[in-house]
């Protein structure tokens, strides 16, 4: 027998003899009553060999059942990269597609990524026909059985023809098709009306991500018109006015002065009139690192980052009072990997070039194909073949892989002019589980132990 490299052990803040035990591989998560056995002495006894009693055995059984441990010929690293090959990799259940329909932005946000890459560009109507043809021939060839597109920007609404065009031209393929087909827009809001939801709706938009930077305050010195005005009234009544006809996710970022002003927010979402459209609620730092490199915007639409000790704290601060006002939260742990490992997932730039994901649609030269071909250039292929952890020494012995996948390339690429280096998130990853696994247990009804 063997103990599974992927398991990760959180002793209980308030009980001493209680352990919540997690495996990254399977996402088991469970709650162990330590009696007469230590689990971490278990573990030592099976890596050492050494011989178990029966009270030992019975409680090993019981663990390989469940997946933390396993039988000696198993051999855990080819089995991680065998389904890191075929399940995210190579996965063809889903495309995952982000296609940013402009670069202009009606807003000019003071932490900006975007800033220096702001232009009058949008996609053109014969440039959205050639996406059109790309995203029916990758169905095609790839039998999946889900289209998730996401509208980005820039600022996704200023360029309406072209959601229009495209929406409509992949809903009705993908009803002829059968295949489950989903779009959202993440946008900054201000152009959100009740008419357009309801035609947006007709092509198959069904959620909007809107980002609050914290209460009405705080959001009104960051999130600014050109002309330095506040957003937060604007966006909160165009809410107000949608409310019951589309999901509304919302977002936001903080630093360390603001991220108390979410609290106040959290407060005013309570007593919204769109408060039961709203999906998943969620806010995190910044990416001070990579708002202030010039011209290499970082994408909104993906889900990790590298964080400071002091930001976890936050996030995590804000991740409780969101679940405890009653909201929906993405869970902290099970992240990924992102789109980045995925062959089939992708952002489609305003001139129809292809990129690895959002992150790099400004970024010179790191475009990975374009929407006349199928096919990724030299520099697309050479990014999946960097984009196995175990490459790495220290990724070798973390317990992390499977949902982390070696980080966040495109922060890789910024820093280090090279998506080959890992961008480590294990501090992240280790803290979110001793807040998650307590939490899950302590504020799940009906939860049990294993003795
Ligand atoms: S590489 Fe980074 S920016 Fe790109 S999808 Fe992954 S986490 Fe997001
Ligand atoms: S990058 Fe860090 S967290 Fe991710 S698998 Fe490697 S060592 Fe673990």
């Amino acid at each position: 027998m063997q103990v599974s490299r992927f398991n990760y052990m959180v002793r209980s803040p308030k009980d001493p003899n209680l352990v919540f035990l997690y495996n990254s591989f399977t996402d088991n998560r469970v709650a162990i009553e330590e009696e007469d056995i230590k689990l971490e002495d278990l573990f030592y006894k099976i890596q050492q060999k050494f011989a178990l009693n029966s009270e030992e055995q019975e409680a090993a059984d019981g663990l390989k059942e469940l997946g933390y441990l396993l039988d000696d010929e198993v051999d855990e690293k080819k089995v991680f990269n065998d389904w890191f090959e075929a399940k995210v990799k190579e996965q063809t259940d889903y495309l995952q597609i982000t296609i940013v329909t402009t670069m202009a932005c009606n807003l000019r946000c003071t932490y900006c990524f975007e800033k220096e890459q702001l232009q009058n560009v949008k996609m053109t109507p014969e440039v959205s026909e050639k996406v059109i043809a790309w995203l029916k021939t990758r169905i095609e060839q790839t039998q999946c059985k889900k289209l998730n597109l996401i509208y980005f920007g820039g600022e996704p609404l200023i360029n309406v023809p072209a959601i229009r065009q495209i929406g409509s031209a992949m809903q009705g393929f993908c009803q002829q098709k059968k295949v489950d087909f989903n779009s959202g827009a993440i946008t900054n809001g201000v152009l959100l009306t009740p008419k357009l939801v309801d035609e947006l709706k007709t092509y198959g938009l069904s959620w909007v991500k809107i980002t609050f930077d914290g209460d009405k305050e705080t959001h009104d010195k960051m999130r600014i018109y050109k002309g330095g005005r506040g957003t937060f009234d604007q966006i909160f009544n165009n809410l107000e006015a949608i409310a019951g006809k589309i999901k509304i996710n919302i977002g936001g970022n903080f630093n360390e002065e603001t991220a108390d002003s979410f609290y106040g927010l959290l407060e005013r979402l309570k007593t919204a009139k769109f408060r039961n459209d709203l999906g998943i609620v969620r806010f995190k730092p910044i990416m001070e690192e990579m708002t202030n490199t010039p011209n290499e915007p970082m994408g909104s639409s993906c889900k990790q980052c590298i964080y400071t000790d002091k930001e976890i704290k936050q996030m995590i601060g804000l991740h409780d009072a969101t679940q405890s006002a009653g909201f929906r939260v993405a869970d902290p742990v099970n992240l990924g990997p992102c789109e980045f490992y995925q062959r089939n997932g992708a952002t489609i730039g305003v001139s129809g070039k292809v990129y690895k994901c959002a992150a790099f649609t400004g970024m010179a030269n790191t475009h990975i194909g374009d929407v006349s071909s199928q096919n990724f250039n030299e520099l697309g292929e050479s990014f999946l073949k960097v984009s196995n952890p175990f490459e790495n020494p220290k990724c070798q012995s973390c317990h992390f892989p499977p949902i982390c996948g070696g980080g966040c390339r495109a922060n890789s690429y910024t820093q280090t002019g090279s998506v080959g280096v890992i961008s480590c998130q294990q501090n992240y990853v280790a803290q979110a589980l001793q807040y998650e696994l307590p939490r899950e247990y302590y504020f799940t009804e009906g939860n049990s132990t294993v003795h």
